[in-house]
This record gives structure tokens, C-alpha cells and sequence, in this order.
């Protein structure tokens, strides 16, 4: 916010007086925050006061004006803003009866032009003045804020600091715009993020912290108001930073894409390809894949391989691997390393993975619900199998084997690989 101020009164022109107000609202506005450009001085002169506005309101998003709101004839300043405006001149109703009960109280007639003290300029917002008697002004118009304070400095002082800076923040406040963050993991569940996380979550105010939970993949927005973009990012910047701090290895994204965008976008990155062998997820890794437009570039295809047979037709997997007493059976770690070493063959591409465990409601082959084998096989790489026990109904164990796979395949793809 860019501010004028002009001091209105023929006496600071001829030297009678020393501008004071000038310097005390340049530093009361310094402390905002807001930025004083311009200091211009100006007679009691309806038509150079009129001057002084139109110039002003070409370089300023703030007119701070002092001076000119006393009763008399060369009181000019709300007249001339109210005509410049365009706007019409009200008697404010308590500013008034405040006027008629001094001069009652202390026994004297009141002069009709006491009455202009009470003056509020169309839309205005009044001013208190708790040192005297003429009410101060403040308005916006077409993006424009005016504030009008009293010349003397003994009541010009504590309207400025008291309802003239509380009208300023409020003003601030509504030019502040809402900038977030959104900061997506995976590979930690909800619970454990916020765990990690609680202190900040319940102390921290600006920016606001909240966590939030999606099938398979946690969020956290921060949310910041500000006047500019570099300001929020300088606070959004330092959020980011304690909460990575902590959990910065689960951290996929800073904006809103899926895992499997993120996934897609390094292997497109690498000039990389991927192929499928799934079996309990029966082709939800390949339709979350998928639902990503372009990704025939990165992903060569699948295969759902359900069954035994299926795995050892489609696979070449040996049926004495998968049954018989001794046999590892279909829900093991070399079964799910064996799939997606022959998937990768298959579709001659740099990755293969594979899924294969129980998701339930029964257990199968001895195992229980929600193991979950995962195969990473890299060309020209050791094969990697992870193992992990998930929560949930038959659904949820399908899509969160999905994602943690895709978690597993995004640590490879990006260096993040901690095991
Ligand atoms: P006014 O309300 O403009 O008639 O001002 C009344 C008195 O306030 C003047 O006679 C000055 O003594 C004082 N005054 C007005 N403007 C200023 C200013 N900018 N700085 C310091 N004193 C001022
Ligand atoms: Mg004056």
C-alpha cells in the first residue's frame, strides 16, 4: 500500500506552524507496514485542496489527511473531498449529540457552525475523537482509502492510533489475499503423519496447518493470507521447512498430482518404462496408471494373473513354485519377485512390478488377510520385494497395496530409496 499524506492549513504554509502531524503519521504508518511517498502540504483552499486530491489519488492507495475538520469557514478539508467525490455531506447523529452536550454542560450557546464538526462524508466510517469534538472520516473509493484526521495534534494523535490504525488493518486485512500449499505424502499413514507432526498442527495459526487424508495418500495444506505472493512464500517456505524437516522423506509432491502422476513424470524424466503383473489388485495399478493422459509413454501394459495357472501360462512360473506341499505358493516374496522380473521380460521395459497377497475377507493359502507382497525388478538390478501388513476392508487393502507400491516405485525413480 503506497500512501500520501497532506496536511491542510494555510498556517503550516506560512510558517506559523510545524508540520509534527506530517512526521508522527509517517512513523504510525512506517509501523503498519504501509509506505509514505508523498508528504504535501496545502492552504485552506477548497480548490487547491481539490489539486492536492486529484494529484494524490494518481500515486497513492492512501490519502492521510490532518487538519481542516474544525468549525470554521476556512475548514475546508471534508467539503472538498466530498465534492471532488461527488458525494453528499451527512450530520453524524452521536458525533452531533456529543457537540450539543459540551456546549450544554458548560452552559454556553452553541454557534451554528459547530454542527460541521459532526460531519461524515457519504460512506464514511466515523472516527472517533475522544480529545474533541469534530469526528474524524474514513472511506474507499474505486480502490482508494481516504482518512481524514483533525489538525490539532492532541486529538489528532489518539484518533490515529486508537480507530484510525484499527480502520487501516481492518482495510489491510480485506487486500490480503488467501495463498496455499499443498503438500502431498506417501508411504506414512494419517495418523503417523499427524503424529509427527501435532505440535505444529495445533500451535501453528499462520499459516494454518491441516492435514488431510485421501485413499492411500495423506495431504497437507498450509495456508497463508498476505498481500503478495513473495511474502506467503516466505512463510508457506518456512512451514514447509519444519515439516520436512521431519517427514521430508515421505514427501512426493507440493502440489496437487497423484502418486502415479508422480510416478509417471520421473519415469518420463528418465526416458523410463514400466510394465504390470498384478494379481490380488486385479489391474487397479494399471487403471490408476492409466487415467493418466499420455502415459502410454511410460507405461507398456499389464497382466492380471489371478490365478495359479495364469501366473505360470502368461509368466512362466514354474507350477511348483506356486503349489504343493513345500512350495512357496502364490503369496510369497520370490513369487512376487519372479512376476515382476518375467513381466519386465515380457515387455522388454526398465521396470517390472507386481503385487500379490490376500486382500481378504478370508486368509489364503495360511496367509493372512492384508500381507501383501510387492516385486521391484530393475534392469540390469538386484529384484526387490517388499512386504507389508494393510488395514482395511477387501477394498482398501486393494487400492493401498496399489499405492504403497507405487510409493516403493517413486523411492527407486527418485533417489528417496532409504532401504
Ligand atoms: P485545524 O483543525 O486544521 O484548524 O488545525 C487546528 C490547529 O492544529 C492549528 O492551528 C495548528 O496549531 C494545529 N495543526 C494543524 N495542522 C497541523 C500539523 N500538520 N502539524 C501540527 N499541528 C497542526
Ligand atoms: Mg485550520
Amino acid at each position: 500500500m503506497r500512501a500520501e499524506i497532506i496536511a491542510v492549513g494555510t498556517e503550516l504554509l506560512l510558517g506559523q506552524t510545524v508540520n509534527t502531524n506530517a512526521t508522527y503519521l509517517s512513523q504510525g504508518l512506517a509501523e503498519l507496514g504501509i509506505d509514505v511517498y508523498f508528504q504535501t502540504v496545502v492552504g485552506d483552499n477548497a480548490g487547491r485542496i481539490r489539486q492536492a486530491i486529484e494529484l494524490a489519488r494518481t500515486r497513492a492507495d492512501l490519502i492521510m489527511f490532518t487538519g481542516g475538520l474544525g468549525p470554521t469557514m476556512d475548514d475546508l478539508t471534508k467539503d472538498a473531498l466530498a465534492e471532488y467525490l461527488g458525494r453528499s455531506i451527512s450530520e453524524h447523529e452521536p458525533s452531533m449529540a456529543k457537540i450539543a452536550a459540551m456546549f450544554t454542560s458548560r452552559g454556553i450557546h452553541m454557534v451554528e457552525s459547530n454542527r460541521r464538526q459532526a460531519n461524515l462524508i457519504e460512506g464514511s466510517d466515523p472516527l472517533d475523537n475522544e480529545a474533541g469534538l469534530a469526528v474524524g472520516n474514513a472511506l474507499t473509493v474505486d480502490g482508494t482509502h481516504y482518512v481524514l484526521l483533525p489538525g490539532p495534534p492532541r486529538e489528532m494523535k489518539p484518533m490515529f492510533d486508537g480507530p484510525g490504525k484499527a480502520w487501516l488493518r481492518t482495510v489491510m486485512n480485506e487486500e490480503r489475499r488467501l495463498y496455499s500449499r499443498l503438500l502431498k505424502f506417501a508411504g506414512i499413514g494419517e495418523s503417523s503423519l499427524e503424529q509427527a507432526l501435532i505440535d505444529l498442527i495445533e500451535t501453528q495459526t499462520d499459516p494454518s496447518i491441516a492435514p488431510y487424508a485421501k485413499e492411500g495418500e495423506v495431504a497437507i495444506r498450509l495456508s497463508t493470507k498476505a498481500l503478495s505472493e513473495l511474502e506467503a512464500n516466505g512463510r508457506l517456505d518456512a512451514a514447509e521447512r519444519q515439516i520436512t524437516d521431519r517427514v521430508g522423506q515421505y514427501l512426493y509432491a507440493r502440489e496437487d498430482i497423484t502418486l502415479e502422476e508422480a510416478v509417471i513424470r520421473l519415469l518420463r524424466a528418465s526416458r523410463r518404462t514400466l510394465a504390470s503383473a498384478e494379481s490380488l489388485t486385479g489391474g487397479l495399478l494399471a487403471q490408476l496408471i492409466t487415467r493418466i493422459p499420455g502415459s502410454s509413454g511410460e507405461f507398456t501394459g499389464g497382466v492380471v494373473t489371478y490365478t495359479n495357472l495364469m501366473k505360470h501360462r502368461l509368466l512362466s512360473i514354474p507350477l511348483s513354485q506356486l503349489e504343493g506341499t513345500g512350495a512357496p505358493g502364490a503369496i510369497s516374496e520370490s513369487t512376487a519377485a519372479l512376476m515382476a522380473e518375467r513381466v519386465r521380460e515380457l515387455a522388454e521395459s526398465d521396470f517390472g512390478v507386481s503385487l500379490t497377497g490376500v486382500a481378504g475377507p478370508s486368509e489364503s493359502e495360511g496367509k493372512p488377510v492384508g500381507l501383501v507382497y510387492f516385486g521391484l525388478a530393475e534392469r540390469g538390478k538386484q529384484t526387490k520385494v517388499f512386504t507389508a501388513t494393510l488395514n482395511g476392508n477387501r477394498e482398501m487393502i486393494r487400492v493401498r497395496a496399489a499405492k504403497s507400491l507405487l510409493y516403493r516405485l517413486w523411492q527407486a525413480l527418485s533417489g528417496k530409496d532409504v532401504n
